[in-house]
């Protein structure tokens, strides 16, 4: 069990007041707040030991370049990767899928190709493939969702075509909340030969995840999203797959030799961190992941699905609200919108109220527009958030009917 009291106190950010009243940060599928231990650590870092990685041949740049590779170990143990080197460092899970489309598109994309995705991606796992697509001439197909919010993981097979390349999917709904089968639908893909992208932005911090286990072949989470920092994210790929790709940029670090007739690139994992990386940002998410593992992860788990079955049986209660995602599978993340209510509306009062939400279309314009709708309410929660706050949240949604119901 999780003594909340005390793991809220570890986040100095939640204890603040808004408007005069208590902040309740339902806005965790947007970005977490961050544990004092990574403060604490990004602070030491630049005050006490900060120096450029793989660089010097002095005391500083070797503890950097010690602590980072530290970093992307725990990274390693924390996915179960197989291998250090298959862990590659980035901005975050746009960057990292943006490398793997630039990347395996030059090596094995061409034009009528197929690429597949799910009607449920966000933008960063639609727009990148897109652009891939419009490079090479390739095609982009679309796995569709149920009205619940499931894959019809029964179209797969059939989607699926000799020409196809690769498939895009979400482990966990940034809208829906929806966990999928991620580790049935690698099988599927691969019995017809085709490598599998995890995007674990909205998993990563609620699941249990194991990539030798489900057999993907690259998946990529963001640091802030896992109460790490901003601009810190991470890239696994399969060592097949990384040593066969092509780098996606060229500069400092990433070459074992220069010459203006060729370079010689390094191997796995520098060959894919070109310039000054966010080493301090690397070595922070590694304390958020150990700051978890401390806590208990699977107690993180629980809690959070509880969270979400206890907001979802309170809203259900609320007249005329309608929830986005009702599949048998979810965790962490509640969408809904009240009547007509513009949800933007619905988010100012909750804001005045204390209550952080997003609202809006979450950056899944095609799946929130196949529900005839242009956006929700979405709250999204975290092991700090409470049963207390989940009942603010209720009572701060009777208060916007009626004012606008
Ligand atoms: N994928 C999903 C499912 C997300 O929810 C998000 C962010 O909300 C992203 C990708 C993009 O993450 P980032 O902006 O950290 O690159």
């Amino acid at each position: 069990m999780l003594d909340v009291e005390k793991i809220r106190k570890d986040f100095p950010i939640l204890g603040q007041q808004v408007y005069g009243k208590p902040l309740v940060y339902l806005d965790n599928g947007a970005t977490t707040q961050k544990p004092t231990i990574v403060l604490e650590t990004i602070e030491r870092l630049y005050n006490k030991e900060n120096s450029n990685v793989h660089r010097g041949v002095h005391h500083l740049s070797n503890v950097t370049t010690e602590n980072y590779e530290a970093a992307r170990k725990t990274v390693q143990d924390f996915i179960h990767a197989e291998h250090a080197h298959e862990i590659i460092f980035t901005h975050g899970t746009t960057s990292s899928i943006n490398a793997v489309a630039f990347s395996f598109g030059e090596r094995y994309v061409q034009a009528g190709d197929e690429i597949i995705v799910s009607g449920m991606e966000h933008h960063a796992n639609i727009v990148p493939w897109q652009m891939l697509c419009e490079r090479k001439g390739a095609i982009l197909k679309v796995l569709p969702v149920t009205e619940k919010g499931d894959l019809q993981l029964e179209k797969l097979d059939d989607l699926i075509s000799e020409k196809t390349k690769l498939l895009a999917v979400t482990q966990v709904s940034n809208v829906l909340g929806t966990i999928n089968p991620v580790k049935k639908i690698v099988k599927i893909a691969h019995a017809h030969n085709v490598p599998v992208l995890i995007d674990g932005a909205q998993g990563i911090q609620h699941e249990k995840t194991d990539v030798q286990e489900t057999d993907c072949d690259f998946y990529v989470f963001s640091g802030h999203k896992i109460y790490g920092p901003t601009g810190i994210g991470v890239l696994y790929g399969k060592e097949k797959w990384l040593n066969e790709m092509p780098p996606y940029q060229g500069g400092g670090d990433m070459i074992k030799k220069v010459t203006f007739e060729k370079t010689i690139y390094e191997d796995l994992p520098l060959k894919f961190e070109a310039g000054t990386m966010n080493y301090i940002g690397a070595i922070g998410l590694g304390k958020a992941i150990e700051y978890l593992q401390k806590t208990g992860f699977d107690d993180i788990i629980a809690r959070e699905q509880e969270l979400e079955e206890y907001a979802t049986s309170r809203l259900m209660q609320i007249p005329g609200l309608r929830i986005f995602g009702t599949s048998d599978h979810k965790t962490g993340i509640v969408s809904f919108l009240i009547g007509d209510i513009h949800p933007y509306d619905t988010g100012m009062i909750l804001d005045k109220l204390g209550v952080a939400v997003r609202t809006g279309h979450h950056c899944a314009e095609p799946l929130v527009e196949s529900y005839g709708i242009t956006g929700t309410v979405r709250a999204s929660f975290a092991f700090y958030n409470t049963k207390e706050e989940v009942d603010i949240l209720y009572n701060a949604l009777l208060k916007v009917i009626e004012m606008l119901g």
